[in-house]
């Protein structure tokens, strides 16, 4: 009770299987008492590209943009656009970071991969040679909650989601100092029953229950490719 959690939830469709996720983990951690609140990122048009205009007033370099470099200088000088600061406020105030989303070509969907391009800058989740275990973003859980549309058998003969998870969990959260709790996959929603489809709602409810006991993964190249 009391803890704050942060969904950043990527899909366009409030009755798609993503959104009946959404709506299940804000009601079951509203129940436990957290404070929940959600980044609804195709409803709030989230703009996905890291351009100039997400710095405010004069760069740091105009003869030759580095978005990493003015970014990094703009957070600084209090001088990264507003979206970007209120979502950085949502991440430093949040103990658990889910993200909800559909699988897109092995990733993230565009609009989620641009939140992560865009929020997570240098000098606000890592620094300079502060990264990983020493990232800025400490204390702090994820947890990356998706659909496929392929099958669970698929997976399993042609390849592990947990070669997929290698960039997002390791290459960024952990990256930021951010532990990582197990991904919770749910397969091919589309494909199987009404009844299968009850069962990994329940499933997911179930999970919730005992978020907070559970130990973070270790991230760490066997975890994924051992
Ligand atoms: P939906 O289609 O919205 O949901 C499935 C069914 O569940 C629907 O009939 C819906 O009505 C029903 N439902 C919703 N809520 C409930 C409820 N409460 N109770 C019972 N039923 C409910 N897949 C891969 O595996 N790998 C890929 O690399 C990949 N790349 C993709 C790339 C793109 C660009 C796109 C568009 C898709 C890709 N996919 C891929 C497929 C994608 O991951 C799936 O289509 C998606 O995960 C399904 O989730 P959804 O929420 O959209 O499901
Ligand atoms: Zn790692």
């Amino acid at each position: 009770p009391g803890k704050k959690v942060l969904i950043v939830y990527a899909h366009q469709e409030p009755k798609s299987f993503n959104g009946s996720l959404l709506k299940i983990a804000v009601e079951e951690l509203t129940k436990q008492g957290c404070r929940v609140t959600v980044s609804d990122l195709y409803a709030m048009q989230f703009e996905p590209r890291a351009t100039r205009n997400d710095i405010v007033g004069h760069l740091h370099n105009s003869e030759e943009f580095n978005y990493a470099t003015e970014t990094w200088e703009a957070y600084k000088r209090g001088g990264l656009s507003k979206d970007l600061v209120e979502e950085q406020k949502k991440v430093q105030e949040a103990d658990l970071l889910i993200f909800q989303f559909p699988l897109f070509w092995f990733s993230m969907p565009a609009i989620l991969k641009g939140w992560m391009d865009r929020v997570l800058v240098q000098g606000f989740a890592y620094d300079l040679s502060k990264s990983y275990d020493g990232g800025l973003l400490q204390d702090k859980l994820s947890l990356f909650s998706f659909t496929t549309g392929g099958t669970k058998e698929k997976y399993a003969t042609r390849g592990d989601v947990r070669y997929l998870l290698w960039p997002m969990q390791h290459g960024i959260m952990h990256f930021c100092g951010v532990k990582v709790l197990e991904p919770h996959v749910c397969y091919a929603p589309k494909h199987v029953s009404e009844e299968k489809r009850k069962e990994m709602l329940t499933a997911w409810t179930q999970r919730l229950k005992t978020i907070w006991k559970e130990e973070p993964i270790n991230c760490s190249p066997e975890w994924y490719f051992k």
